[in-house]
């Protein structure tokens, strides 16, 4: 294990202001935090952080990066909290070590091949400063190099998840070497027969044909001293699982692919790469098919090069790639190594001098410090956007715009920054979101309007019988939920007014002895000049068309008695009976047994069915409310629907007896709904009354949906309870319950 002092060392040698006791500190500590922990191998767990500071040191990073990478298990695996790290090295790296915590955490949700991409975009998102992911490539690094100890189930999964979002983040990220050792390692585990073959494969071939890629360097080197150019030239050794991948994407043989030795000719200038391909095909035959010009079409990722295959020496087939070193900077290190090399060139006035080397993961510039290139990198993830107004050191704002969170199995949804449970909801599916009433991030209940963030894993709970309120709309920031939540309640507004009208319909048929049918009415349309039955079942629910002209379209001879037979709702103490509660009768779009839609009801019920607060049609509970078991009147508000009064509300005096309508209890026992209903507590004003009263309430289960105070005297307080209750008998409980208590002086239901 490395020692304190050599960790130290290898810092302050490329950064000598380098902070020795912050490093020293976060040493000890870790080593300390990390006890008695094991890894799998049997080493002790500390030996891990200290290698991914290790790599990082390779990397030239910043002593806040190298604390990090020591730091960046212990809060997830001792018993540190993020608060002791701030207090002991400071916020940054808390946030730091922070961000490590919350990828770790999320390692543990299933990532599903063709969610690779939308994961990468969330671990930059989650990660919020590069550094972080930087710790998090080198803590995969060192895992992937260590993964010979862990369980075959878990090489494969920590292989695939390499394969799939680590590689292609550090390829990204322009890091090529480490990208090629991420892959191989992840290779091994993965494909153990392809790899074992394939790297025989290219051991025998090394054997074959030893000293044939210096014979071919010879010969490059002199072709292209005879006509007086620098180049330099070297061979490449293939990797495995470049080969492999080769094979499987173009479909060509171990043997096809095993013969082309590949080279790479670097050269000053873009004329000097025409030049050498110039002389290259002149000297030896060219293999037709094999010529790609990358310079005058680069690839989409800026890669620019030429390739080509010539017949060389000893007959055997020669891949030329031929670039500049500027293009070759690009081809191996990413913008980020572009954006560098030509800083490089500004300050030395010579590319030359740049060294990076393919072997390490090293950019070994001394002059331009261990975070310019940094900077660069992030650039680098920018990709398209303009750099200049980029962000401050190493801050990330990339896809700070999205939010990435999670279905319980694991399913990855990008949403827009900002967006609720709702928009996931939609996004997972419109019938999903149609449905959706509540939701449950991370396991807690929350209001289906809230902020989502990224890593959340979102539950939607659904319900058949449920509409979206066009209200919700607001509620979404994305268009596809917003358009659907119009679709939906249009729809839902347009079906509930259609139900409502042929209610009415029903009880006025009822009434002059009739039995109403949809096509009985159907056959009076032209006459009622309109086109649908639904549209003039809305317009009868809106009171544009009266159903005494239904009547009489329908049956002119009996129309005659039924405006004198038209029964309304009498007023209290006048009859008794009007009220009926019905059970389980079933309307709208149910085909249940009990209830066709578009016929009388068997049953006799007489009025229009009042089933729930979410009704299939539009009703209101109005002034204090309605609850099962009271005697409730309706009264047709053009353009809003029913208003349901209790019978003693005296607001329902406002309206004119004529308007009352015959309403009548319909209470699914299946899917109980709350009513709402008000009441008013006198109690003495002192401490403790609330809590007493809000205790009664909560003990029969009862739900406050809203509560006013009303100071009738200095020393006793009026409170108005809205409540939301199953029925008359439950409030009934509840006013009782309050009445017991000493502390209440009088309990009473209101409706105002
Ligand atoms: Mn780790």
């Amino acid at each position: 294990m490395m020692r304190q002092y050599e960790l130290v060392e290898r810092v302050q040698k490329y950064d000598p202001t380098a902070d020795e006791a912050l490093l020293n500190r976060a040493y000890v500590y870790a080593m300390r935090a990390h006890g008695n922990q094991k890894r799998a191998s049997g080493a002790p767990y500390f030996s891990h952080p200290l290698e991914v500071a290790a790599i990082l040191t390779d990397l030239k990073l910043d002593d806040a990066t190298i604390v990090t990478a020591l730091l960046h298990d212990v809060i997830e695996d001792t018993d540190t909290t993020r608060a002791e790290i701030d207090q002991l090295f400071g916020p940054e790296i808390g946030a730091l070590v922070d961000g490590l915590t919350k990828i770790k955490r999320l390692d543990l949700v299933t990532k599903r091949a063709e969610q690779a991409e939308n994961f990468r975009k969330l671990l930059i998102a989650i990660s919020s400063d590069i550094r972080v992911l930087l710790v998090k490539l080198a803590d995969r690094l060192h895992n992937m190099r260590t993964l010979e100890h862990m369980k075959p189930e878990a090489r494969k999964r920590v292989s695939e998840e390499t394969l799939e979002i680590y590689a292609p983040l550090a390829g990204r990220m322009g890091m090529q070497a480490l990208r090629d050792e991420l892959e191989e390692h992840a290779f091994r585990w993965l494909n153990p027969e392809a790899y074992e073959t394939v790297t025989q494969k290219l051991e025998e071939l090394r054997d074959r044909n030893e000293g044939l890629v210096e014979e071919i360097e010879t010969a490059l080197h002199k072709m292209l001293a005879d006509v007086d150019m620098k180049a330099e030239v070297s061979g490449r050794e293939k990797k495995p699982y470049s080969v492999w991948s080769k094979m499987a994407n173009k479909q060509i043989s171990m043997e096809q692919l095993s013969d082309i030795y590949a080279f790479r000719v670097i050269v000053d200038t873009i004329d000097d790469c025409y030049r050498v391909l110039g002389v290259a095909h002149q000297t030896w035959r060219t293999v037709p098919g094999r010529f790609k010009d990358y310079i005058s079409t680069p690839k989409q990722n800026n890669y620019q090069s030429i390739h080509t295959t010539v017949v060389g020496p000893r007959h055997q087939r020669v891949e030329l790639q031929i670039r500049t070193r500027d293009m070759h900077e690009v081809a191996e290190y990413g913008v980020a190594a572009h954006a560098f090399y030509k800083d490089m060139q500004k300050m030395n006035g010579n590319g030359a001098a740049h060294g990076v080397t393919s072997k390490s993961l090293v950019f070994t510039d001394k002059e331009s410090g261990p975070y310019q290139w940094l900077r660069r990198l992030v650039e680098t993830l920018l990709e398209g956007s303009n750099p200049e107004e980029f962000l401050e050191h190493t801050k990330l704002e990339l896809f700070q715009d999205q939010v990435f969170c999670f279905t319980p199995k694991g399913r990855l949804i990008a949403l827009p920054r900002g967006a609720t449970p709702l928009d996931f909801a939609y996004a997972v599916h419109t019938d999903v979101g149609n449905a959706a009433v509540s939701a449950y991030v991370n396991g807690r209940h929350v209001p289906i309007d809230t902020r989502l963030r990224n890593g959340d894993e979102v539950e939607i709970k659904t319900s058949k019988t449920h509409t979206p309120p066009a209200a919700w709309e607001s509620l979404a920031v994305t268009g596809r939920a917003r358009s659907a939540i119009r679709r939906a309640a249009r729809d839902a507004i347009r079906r509930q007014y259609a139900e409502l009208g042929r209610r009415l319909l029903i009880s006025a048929f009822e009434r002059i002895g009739e039995s109403y049918s949809d096509e009985r009415v159907k056959k009076v349309l032209p006459r009622l000049s309109h086109k649908s039955l639904d549209d003039l079942l809305a317009a009868v629910a809106r009171n544009e068309v009266k159903t005494e002209d239904v009547l009489r379209a329908v049956a002119p001879e009996l129309a005659a008695t039924a405006r004198s037979a038209a029964a309304r709702p009498e007023e209290p103490g006048k009859a008794k009976g009007w009220l009926r509660l019905t059970r389980k009768l079933r309307l709208g779009a149910s085909s249940d047994a009990e209830g066709q839609p578009g016929t009388a009801p068997a049953g006799r019920v007489r009025g229009v069915p009042i089933r729930g607060v979410k009704n299939d049609m539009p009703v209101l509970f109005e002034a204090g409310g309605a609850v099962p078991g009271d005697r409730i009147v309706g009264v047709l508000a053009p353009g809003e629907g029913i208003r349901v009064f209790q019978i003693h509300s005296p607001r329902l005096k406002e309206y004119e007896h004529e308007r009352w309508i015959d309403v009548a209890w319909d209470i699914d026992p299946e899917n109980p709904e709350r009513f709402p209903a008000l009441i008013s507590v006198t109690a003495p004003n002192r401490p403790g009354t609330l809590a007493e009263i809000a205790d009664v309430i909560g003990q029969s289960g009862g739900n406050i949906d809203n509560l006013k105070m009303l100071r009738r005297a200095s020393d006793f307080t009026e409170l108005r309870i809205g409540l939301e209750v199953w029925d008359l008998a439950h409030l009934n409980q509840i006013i009782n319950g309050l009445k017991a208590k000493a502390v209440v002086s009088k309990v009473e239901r209101v409706f105002e």
